[in-house]
Formats: structure tokens, C-alpha cells, sequence
């Protein structure tokens, strides 16, 4: 079977790692959410205290690049992928909202990019991986057979996030998500390396009004297109 790479970006909390998680499950293919690693190198820097406020210790950040050592393992109760920072599951952590509320400034710089860019080529060096970010389809995987750009309004964005996080027993308000959302939007289009945009060759979906079934239908078609297999698996 002709296995590919599929490369899905978007907006925060737009569903994308959702979509991409069930669709690798469905398919037998490696599922990587890169938005963990930014999200991983930024609780690193907050346990070591690289932070100034919002403003990151770039030197000592950049010296510290080769201690930060990212990966994954599958729970085996959930089937959940966890992220793990030097050894230690951080998957609930790298979710908070101090991590949240910082990561863009992290994932702004270029000698971050750099180093987990590298990373995520790696990974999908051998193909059948479905990868979730926010430049896989433009810098990643400029390459990817099947690129996807997911969007919905911040408002709706936010809700999904907001529910989410209280399932999990987060102490949260909306109107903070929303700011989030926007903020992070803001931050990752505006950035001078690797902005948030849509790749030329990516098919655009809004799913605002749609349901996880529904993308995950649409989804799965768009892969069965490309790779011409219309079996359903
Ligand atoms: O996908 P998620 O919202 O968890 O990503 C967290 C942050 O990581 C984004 O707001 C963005 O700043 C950064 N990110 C990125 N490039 C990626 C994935 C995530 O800049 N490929």
C-alpha cells in the first residue's frame, strides 16, 4: 500500500489534533502533534525559570536546546499518545494555561523552530505519519501528498477548548480561552519565521458547523482520493 504523508495545519483549537489523531487510528499511521513539542519546550522553560514575565532568556535558552528531549509514548489504557520532557509525562502540563499563554513567544523563535523542525522531518522519514501543526504543510512537509487547513470562528474555537479543559477538572473562564485563541492567532500569523498560512496546495475546511464525524468522513474520503484505496478499512 502506498503509504503517504498527510500534513494537517490550522487555527488553535480548530479540532485539528482530534481529526488527525482518529484519522492515523483508522489507517495504521504514526500520528505526531507538534504543537506538544512547542508546548513541551515551553514548560521546560518554565521549570527552569526561563522566563521573564512573557520575555524568554533567549542565551540561555538557546544553550539549554540540546537538554530538552521530547517524545512519545502510547498510554497503554487510553491508546492516548502522551508527550513526554526528559523521561517525565508532561502531557496534562504542557495543556495549562501558563504554557498556553507563553508558547507562542517560544514557538516564535527561529533556533526552537530550527531544532524541532529537524525532529519532525525525522519522524516522517519513512512515511505513513500523520502530523498536526501549524507549518507542516508550508515548511515540515512541504512534500506531504495530502495537505489540509482547518479553521473556525475563535468563538468556536474557544468553546471547544473551554469544555475540554473543564472535563479535565481546569479552573478556567471563557472569556480568558477567547483572548487565548486570539492572542495565539495573532502571535502565529504574525510571526517572521514559518507563519501560520494556508500552504497553496492545501484543501481548506471550516468545520465550525460540522461534527467530529462528519470531518473524520471528509477526512478519511480525502485520503482514500489520494491514495486511490476506496476500500474502507
Ligand atoms: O496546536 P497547539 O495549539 O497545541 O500548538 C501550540 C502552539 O505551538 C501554537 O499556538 C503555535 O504557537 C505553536 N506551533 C507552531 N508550529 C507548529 C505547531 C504549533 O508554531 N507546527
Amino acid at each position: 500500500m502506498n503509504r503517504i504523508i498527510i500534513a494537517i495545519d490550522g487555527f488553535s483549537s480548530s479540532g485539528k489534533s482530534t481529526m488527525a489523531r482518529r484519522l492515523a487510528q483508522t489507517i495504521g499511521y504514526l500520528y505526531i502533534d507538534s504543537g506538544a513539542m512547542y508546548r513541551a519546550v515551553t514548560l521546560y522553560c518554565l521549570k527552569h525559570h526561563l522566563f521573564a514575565g512573557e520575555t524568554v532568556r533567549t542565551a540561555a535558552l538557546r544553550q539549554q536546546m540540546d537538554d530538552i528531549r521530547i517524545s512519545f509514548c502510547t498510554d497503554a489504557q487510553t491508546g492516548q499518545a502522551h508527550t513526554y520532557l526528559n523521561g517525565m509525562d508532561v502531557e496534562a502540563e504542557i495543556r495549562s494555561m501558563p504554557v498556553s499563554e507563553r508558547v507562542s513567544h517560544i514557538s516564535a523563535l527561529d533556533f526552537v523552530r530550527e531544532a524541532l523542525v529537524k525532529q519532525q522531518q525525522r519522524l516522517g522519514e519513512a512515511k505513513g505519519i500523520v502530523m498536526d501543526g501549524r507549518d507542516i504543510g508550508t515548511t515540515v512537509f512541504p512534500e506531504a501528498e495530502l495537505k489540509i487547513f482547518v479553521t473556525a470562528s475563535p468563538e468556536t474555537r474557544a468553546r471547544r477548548r473551554y469544555d475540554e479543559l473543564i472535563a479535565k477538572g481546569q479552573a478556567v473562564s471563557y472569556e480568558e480561552i477567547l483572548d487565548n485563541v486570539k492572542q495565539r492567532d495573532r502571535l502565529d500569523q504574525s510571526r517572521a519565521v514559518s507563519p501560520l498560512k494556508q500552504a497553496d496546495d492545501a484543501l481548506l475546511l471550516d468545520n465550525s458547523e460540522m461534527t467530529i464525524e462528519e470531518q473524520q468522513a471528509w477526512l478519511l474520503d480525502q485520503y482514500h482520493r489520494v491514495t486511490g484505496c476506496s476500500a474502507h478499512i
